[in-house]
């Protein structure tokens, strides 16, 4: 848990700004010193839903003041929730779209500085590109204890020398999850797809490369991608010689489907990005791409909720690439697939079996899926099928997430038992957070906090508030970036950085140097107890660790709200 100084400190930090004068025109029923008032620790872009929160049964006015003159920008009222995760007043205001930096005030409490800004996620999302270059692992210039890694690696299978050097460090250990990792290359290319095709486009061309050269070197000549090389048996730092003990271990079987489809997705959108830039690069993961598909082709058929939702953007990315109809038809027909599995709002996780879906990697895969095949293929005969199944979803997370006063999504539902926190949904069961144990029997306690799974709900809320011309979902999605920014019970932002008051990082003891504090790394971020009850265990691999896909959903998720409608 966050020590107490640390919460006085920022109270601190925050409570003296200009404005003060109307701290006694206002009713005093929130003025104790640890009401400090949440709002996201950066801010929002202009037309964005902006709510603030504080702990609380009875309403009270509030005032956000304008940093620049000392006076009140907006007045509203802050209204009581109630919920899984305590009373609190939650404040709206929405309406004030000046540009400029503000703070909120109410009675004795306060909230820290943020701003309204067309370009609010900016200086950010480059942070979080950046992230990525202290990540690299290989003969880079960049990587934080470069070089490194050299060796990699030794076939598991035949024990001869393969070159797989480079890619990125997943984590604050020096393993290379092919399945993780990948999220590296997608997080980079959707910045860049939802930022426009010339912001920091040689930063992120050159960053992705670095990281895709990894997972070409993975690729084996049949088509598929490997499954890794430096995992729990290869998480030190080595001599960097060929042939010496250290050398890392290439674990050769096929990576699990659902990563194969992104890989293919990732190769598909490296060919078109590069094909300006450098052709005969495109020409490279054009091949690799259509090698993957061919074998995914005589592979067992996706039928999981995971895979379909991956071979649908796997397709969409081909098509974007290649062109043509067979890839259309291709996603066209998973969709149909994965609509199979939609029971009144959610998805299960696999045919003829009750058990929902939920990813703490992934993320909300069906969600994001849907919103990519209507985004590709908005006049397609099925697309009526495709927004009904849509807006089933987005009105199921909606209603789940009034659930708190936060406005969050929930991580997961279960079917049959009660999975710990004794909440009920209909003849389901529901958790805010991850189980600390049993979520999968194969990982023993394995567990940690849901960044991408807020993240990766945001990204998809904002193109179905789009796709469904709902405004109500951008609101939404604005609400898992706030808490991931700062609108949590911890006030805590979990991305080094970017906002304030963060956790300390976890540090390993397997390996020195550890990995160090980097900027626009995202941890894992809040977890919960067995009972449901929310986690910071500050300095814990749970919570407080970096982890690839944290960091691309929710860099993804600042671009997408910085571009708004
Ligand atoms: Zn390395």
């Amino acid at each position: 848990m966050l020590a107490a100084p640390s919460r006085r400190a920022f109270l601190q930090q925050t409570a003296g700004f200009a404005g003060a004068m109307l701290l006694s025109q206002l009713p005093l029923a929130c003025a104790a010193e640890h009401d400090v008032i949440l709002v996201n620790h950066v801010g929002f872009a202009p037309p964005a839903g902006k709510f603030c929160l504080l702990k609380g049964q009875s309403a009270v006015e509030f005032a956000v003041i304008d940093k620049s003159t000392g006076q009140t920008a907006f007045k509203g009222v802050m209204s009581p929730v109630g919920g899984d995760l305590g009373p609190y007043l939650v404040g709206d205001f929405s309406e004030l779209q000046q540009a400029g930096s503000y703070a909120i005030q109410c009675g004795g409490a306060a909230s820290g500085d943020f701003a309204i800004a067309a370009d609010i996620y900016e200086s950010a999302v480059a942070k979080s590109v950046s992230y990525f270059s202290r990540q690299r692992c290989g003969n880079s210039k960049t990587g934080h204890h470069a070089p490194c890694h050299l060796d990699d690696g030794r076939r598991s299978d035949t024990g001869q020398l393969e070159d797989v050097t480079g890619g990125w460090h997943d984590a604050c250990d020096l393993r290379k999850w092919v399945n993780a990792t990948l999220y590296g290359v997608t997080g980079l290319y959707r910045v860049l797809d939802t930022m426009g095709p010339n912001w920091q486009r040689q930063r992120i061309l050159d960053e992705v490369r670095w990281g895709n050269q990894y997972f070409l070197k993975m690729q084996e000549p049949a088509g598929y991608v490997m499954d890794y090389c430096g995992g729990d048996d290869g998480n030190h730092w080595t001599d960097n010689r060929r042939s010496t003990a250290d050398d890392r271990p290439i674990h050769v079987d096929p990576c699990d489907l659902p990563s194969q489809y992104h890989f293919l997705a990732a190769q598909a959108a490296m060919t078109r990005h590069f094909a300006q830039d450098d052709p005969a690069y495109s020409h490279i993961c054009r091949g690799a791409a259509i090698k993957c598909v061919q074998w995914c082709g005589r592979a067992e058929q996706p039928s999981t909720t995971a895979a379909l939702s991956m071979a649908i953007m796997a397709a969409i990315e081909m098509h974007r690439a290649l062109g043509g109809d067979e890839y259309r038809t291709m996603a066209s027909a998973h969709v149909r697939q994965l609509l199979e599995l939609q029971t009144t709002g959610f998805f299960r996780a696999e045919p003829n079996k009750p058990e929902p879906f939920r990813a703490i990697m992934h993320g909300n895969l069906p969600l994001l899926a849907l919103c990519q095949a209507l985004e590709t293929f908005p006049a397609h005969p099925d697309a009526p099928l495709w927004r009904h199944g849509l807006r089933l979803h987005t009105d199921f997370l909606q209603s789940l997430a009034q659930r708190a006063a936060f406005g969050t999504i929930p991580f997961g539902l279960y079917a049959d038992r009660d999975p710990g926190g004794s909440r009920r949904l209909g003849s389901y069961w529901y958790r805010w957070f991850m189980k600390p144990r049993d979520e999968n029997p194969s990982a023993g306690e394995w567990w940690v906090g849901i960044n991408a799974h807020l993240a990766s709900n945001g990204v998809g809320l904002c193109k179905a508030g789009r796709i469904l011309k709902l405004p109500q979902l951008m609101q939404l999605a604005q609400r898992q970036l706030d808490w991931i920014l700062g609108v949590n019970p911890f006030a805590t932002s979990t991305v080094t950085g970017v906002g304030r008051n963060q956790p300390q990082l976890f540090q390993t003891d397997e390996f020195t140097p550890p990995t160090p504090l980097i900027a626009g790394g995202v941890m894992n971020g809040l977890g919960g107890s067995a009972n449901d009850e929310v986690v910071l265990a500050a300095g814990e691999y749970n919570t407080c660790e970096y982890w690839t896909p944290m960091t691309a959903y929710t860099m993804w998720l600042m671009a997408e709200l910085q571009i708004g409608s």
